[in-house]
């Protein structure tokens, strides 16, 4: 079946490129369209609704079954924060360093077992014949002192849930456990009620 992945974040391309591909999608990306994809303003008040924002500008771009994730970090003493702000979390020109920078200040002179956060992927998946469904994956761990390891991107240098750093993982180690990886496990069983036997698309 033939998927497109609503992204302009390479970094979670890659990672809903390697997860889908085993799982026998033949996966469209921005890269396969003649023009870049318009930018889509994140106005939902959860991250379910951002991903439906993002797969329907992928949809009506394609006209293909469009899938797109809106994912976060959200970190139990602040409220939730960075929540569904985390790609803004340090203000206009935010950098992946300048967030965990935030982050870090935010959470300074907290004690380990009160940092603890839980990193959400929500996945919405839309046809086109105007059905859609969302899922959400989560992993739960907490926010370390200091960066850890070299791999990864956004927050991956600052979360250790209980296989370890995101950031020091390999990709199929983060897959098996990270909460894209748990979203895409959820979206892989619950697109079985739209398409084959039985189905409606
Ligand atoms: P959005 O879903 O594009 O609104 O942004 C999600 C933001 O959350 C990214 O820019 C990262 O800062 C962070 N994020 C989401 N998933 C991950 C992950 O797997 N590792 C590290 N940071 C992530």
């Amino acid at each position: 079946m033939k998927i497109f992945i609503a992204t302009k974040n390479h970094h979670k391309l890659a990672e809903l490129e390697r997860i889908l591909l085993p799982m026998g999608f033949e996966v469209l990306s921005e890269n396969d369209l003649p023009e870049p994809l318009p930018e889509v303003e994140e106005t939902g008040v959860t991250y379910e609704e951002n991903a439906l924002l993002k797969a329907h500008s992928g949809l009506q771009k394609t006209g293909l079954v469009t899938v797109a994730d809106d994912s976060g970090l959200s970190v139990d003493i602040l409220d939730g924060a960075p929540g569904l702000y985390s790609a803004r979390y340090s203000g206009f020109g935010a950098t992946y360093a300048s967030n965990n920078e935030k982050l870090l200040a935010a959470l300074q002179g907290v004690p380990r077992e009160k940092r603890t956060a839980t990193f959400v992927s929500a996945i919405a998946c839309v046809f086109p014949n105007g059905r859609e469904f969302t899922v959400r994956g989560e992993c739960r761990g907490y926010v370390a002192e200091e960066c850890h390891g070299n791999g990864g991107f956004g927050y991956d240098p600052l979360f250790i849930c209980e296989a370890g750093c995101y950031a020091e993982m390999t990709a199929e180690e983060k897959d098996k456990v990270s909460h894209r990886g748990n979203a895409l496990r959820a979206f892989q069983e619950e697109l079985k009620k739209y398409t084959g036997e039985g189905g409606v698309c």
